[in-house]
């Protein structure tokens, strides 16, 4: 009997942590009504060589951009970044989050549980390392930004953890 419920309980969990981020909840991910029209649409997409890449970003913004690497943990410059504005795409100058879904995850990447706008992050299955992740790329230019996880804080229970050197932040 106890085993019964030990293996109940077990399977339950596993399966709760197999559950892929929930997609398409309406949420306001730019509560301060940040003005975007200056900004790039998502529509007006942005491709470029490898070459063209590689010639305009640093070697570190490459590598995660282009290359879907990942920055050391508590090394990038927005980590702590706690001015009000908004965080864009560091290769095409994307919209991508507002700093008011920004929150501390402890984890060493900013972290965000929405996006500024439906659209402005497109989602793909990453199992690269033997893990069913779910990447997020920038939907403008198709570089890589990071991972969303559905560990995160209400409203979305979402966690969009992002390379700190993928992002751009213009404070408003
Ligand atoms: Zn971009």
């Amino acid at each position: 009997m106890k085993i019964t419920i030990y293996a109940i309980l077990l399977l339950s969990t596993l399966t709760a942590c197999a559950q892929k981020p929930s997609t398409g909840v309406p949420t306001n991910g730019n509560p301060s009504n940040f003005d975007l029209s200056a900004y790039p649409k998502a529509s007006d997409t942005v491709q470029k060589s490898d070459a063209a890449w590689r010639a305009m970003l640093s070697p570190a913004a490459y590598d995660v951009l282009r290359n879907a690497g990942t920055e050391q943990p508590f090394t990038g410059a927005l980590l702590n970044e706690h001015e009000h504005g908004i965080f864009t795409c560091a290769a095409c100058g994307n919209p991508l989050f507002s700093s008011d879904t920004k929150f501390e995850s402890g984890t060493g990447w900013p972290s965000f549980w929405a996006p500024i706008e439906p659209g402005r992050v497109i989602q793909k299955t990453d199992n690269t390392f033997g893990m069913s992740r779910t990447e997020i790329l920038c939907a403008r230019c198709g570089s890589h930004l990071g991972h969303v996880f559905d560990d995160g804080p209400q409203p979305t229970g979402l966690r969009y953890c992002m390379n700190s050197v993928a992002l751009g932040f213009d404070k408003k």
